[in-house]
């Protein structure tokens, strides 16, 4: 099968799971999935599934990215954070969406590799940084949307304080792998809203920078 074909098959099979926002099938098709991958799972790029990245992290599978990134709600006046660059897979469907990126990564290496395909990629409206994502991103506070691509036990409140007022959160619950949840957060005026997404299958947010060789 040719790649056209190939992406073809994987919009049509994320239609079929509930992805139907055009803006976000677009930017999931414009966007070549094997570029995120190491060699070895290139050939695997549009199989709907979850992949090694190196450093015991997945690229999430296209159709959790699509559910996610469509429940978000991202449009190009929003200012967004992503927690867990990780190849960029996600930030650069996110970008291409949004106004402004900021994505943290705790991982040097995964973050450094990224960098460079966002600027292969010519897209200038990402800013990423090397650190512990837990902390948020304070001096570009506050964010129209958040998503987290790691598990936390509940709803980190420094990131939910970095929510604009309006703004949504996406990100898993549940520490236990076999048993997390994918929550949607939305701040209100005096509080939170929280929808349950359904299950799913992240890996979770690890505390600090991680060391070299990690
Ligand atoms: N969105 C990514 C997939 C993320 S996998 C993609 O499209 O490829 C989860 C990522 O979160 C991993 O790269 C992991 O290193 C990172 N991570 C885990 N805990 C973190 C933390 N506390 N701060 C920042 N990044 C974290």
């Amino acid at each position: 099968m040719s790649l056209d074909a190939r992406m073809g098959a994987l919009i049509l099979e994320l239609r079929r799971g509930g992805v139907t926002d055009a803006r976000v099938l677009g930017a999931i098709e414009t966007t070549p999935r094997e570029v995120f991958l190491p060699d070895p799972f290139k050939a695997r790029a549009y199989e709907n599934v979850a992949l090694p990245i190196g450093h015991h992290q997945t690229v999430s599978q296209p159709g959790v990215v699509g559910l996610m990134t469509q429940e978000l709600d991202v449009t190009d006046r929003h200012k967004v954070l992503e927690i867990g660059t990780g190849s960029g897979y996600q930030a650069v469907i996110l970008a291409k969406l949004c106004r402004r990126l900021y994505t943290v990564e705790r991982h040097p290496e995964l973050l450094a590799i990224s960098e460079k395909r966002f600027a292969e990629m010519k897209l200038t409206n990402i800013t990423a940084i090397a650190a512990d994502g837990a902390g948020g991103w304070p001096e570009q506070a506050p964010f129209e949307r958040i998503l987290v691509a790691a598990a936390a036990a509940d709803v980190p409140p420094v990131l939910f304080n970095q929510l604009a007022v309006g703004g949504i959160m996406i990100l898993p619950i549940g520490l236990d792998e076999e048993d997390q949840r994918l929550t949607k957060v939305v701040r209100t005026e005096d509080g939170a809203e929280t929808h349950d997404l359904g299950p799913t299958r992240f890996v979770p947010l690890v505390d600090g920078l991680a060391e070299t060789g990690e």
